[in-house]
């Protein structure tokens, strides 16, 4: 099949060509090439691997039939901006099996231009529930998710979740933990509802930053009790990220936490920036960066999850805790981390690279298959122009799906990944 010999290329690991048969990487610097092998001329830009981000939320179907943007509408905007894999999240309904849920998140996905997994939300400790683990794993779903946060619906108490890191321990697999004081953000939301402070400009007074480190400190006892393997997604206080340094669990940033600080919310445009949690103080912000730059923080996510404009304005009327929580950012992740962290010198071109692909890859079960530029990968390639700050140039799986930042007039499907450790 299709043969592409990329040359005069800058790859991470300091090569210059690669051969690329059957959409798989199959040598760095080859020594020999196939006659009829396609030749691309990179012209010395970066080749770096295609993004992977391991926390977003396409088409989810929230409630009252409000739905983030679809499978297809963010996949291109993931490829637009390098991204070619993601890690989702399949919600079962309240009484529903694990498995059903995944099965209709594979019908939420049916038209997906990325490839993706799927981590499985466990908001139902029961034992029935919990017996689906084991088999879920055995599939390709190794990775689960459980809140301390959003009381009445997701959110499970310590018990609850100890309970849910012994069983999905037990089968090999890993918990992704949001962490905030479920509790503690009800009372403030109470409190600001019931004042009359309904504006989108409250919600991070009901996301308080020591909700998180509060949650976070309680974790770090469960994972000693439990010995489960655990990350905490979306981690965003200098506090939180206190606790857990000295702990194996891992810890998840997001782009939105790690560049941007919570000004927005004093102006106008606070309806912008309704996400959980909220976008923090320039402390907390410039603390993320520097726990990325020492090596405490081991990936880079965005939480991709958006909301028409006009749905948050509508909900917004019955006060900011009626918004679906959220915010976009799969389309920017990999430039706005190279502009803010890598230009000026806080971050290495190889560590963005291990931050934003194999790092996240590696550790949600993908190494091997995604996340780097080596033997046996899948050519999922992004070509990226530093002069001009830009992606051009993205192939999944061989396939050239952006071409001079346009995307190609016919995607490939993207596939669903089994990922194991
Ligand atoms: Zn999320």
């Amino acid at each position: 099949m299709k043969t592409l010999h990329f040359i005069n290329a800058q790859l991470p690991s300091g090569e210059h060509s690669l051969l690329v048969e059957d959409g798989k990487i199959v040598a760095l610097n080859p020594v020999s090439v196939p006659d009829d092998a396609e030749v691309l001329d990179c012209n010395q830009k970066w080749l770096i691997p295609g993004g992977v981000d391991v926390h977003t939320h396409f088409g989810m179907p929230l409630r009252d039939g409000i739905t983030s943007t679809s499978w297809r509408d963010s996949g291109e905007q993931a490829l637009l901006g390098g991204t070619t894999t993601v890690v989702d999240f399949a919600n079962p309904e309240s009484g529903e099996p694990l498995g059903d849920a995944v099965y209709r998140w594979h019908t939420y996905a049916s038209d997906t231009v990325v490839d993706y997994g799927l981590h499985v939300t466990i908001s139902d400790p029961s034992d029935e529930r919990l017996a689906e683990i084991p088999d879920l794993v055995e599939s390709g779903l190794p990775t689960f998710k459980g809140f301390l946060a959003y009381k009445n619906r997701l959110m499970l108490s310590a018990e609850e979740l100890e309970k849910v890191m012994f069983a999905v321990r037990d089968a090999g697999g890993k918990l992704l933990v949001h962490c905030e004081d479920g509790e503690l953000n009800e009372k403030c939301q109470n409190e600001l509802i019931a004042s009359g402070k309904t504006a989108p400009k409250y919600h991070p007074q009901a996301h308080l930053p020591e909700s998180e480190s509060n949650a976070i400190a309680s974790l770090v006892k469960m994972q000693e009790k439990t010995g489960c393997p655990t990350v905490v997604v979306h981690l965003s206080t200098e506090k939180g990220l206190d606790h857990l340094v000295h702990t194996p669990i891992e810890r998840e940033v997001c782009a939105q936490h790690l560049l941007l600080e919570d000004s927005i919310y004093k102006t106008d445009d606070a309806i912008h920036a309704i996400c959980s949690p909220p976008l923090r103080s320039k402390k907390d912000m410039k603390a993320m960066q520097s726990g990325l730059t020492a090596g405490q923080i081991h990936w880079i996510a965005t939480d991709h999850c958006e909301f028409p404009l006009e749905i948050k304005k509508r909900e917004a009327k019955k006060g900011f805790h009626n918004i679906p929580n959220g915010i976009a950012g799969v389309e920017q992740r990999l430039l706005m981390v190279w502009m803010m962290m890598v230009k000026p010198g806080k971050l290495t071109a190889m560590e963005w690279v291990e931050l934003c692909c194999t790092e996240p890859a590696d550790r949600c079960g993908l190494s091997g298959i995604k996340g780097d530029l080596a033997p046996g990968y899948d050519a999922d390639i992004v070509l990226f122009d530093p002069d001009i700050e830009a992606i051009t140039n993205v192939w999944l799986r061989g396939e050239l799906v952006v071409e001079n930042g346009e995307l190609a007039s016919d995607l490939p499907a993207g596939k669903f990944l089994q990922r194991q450790f």
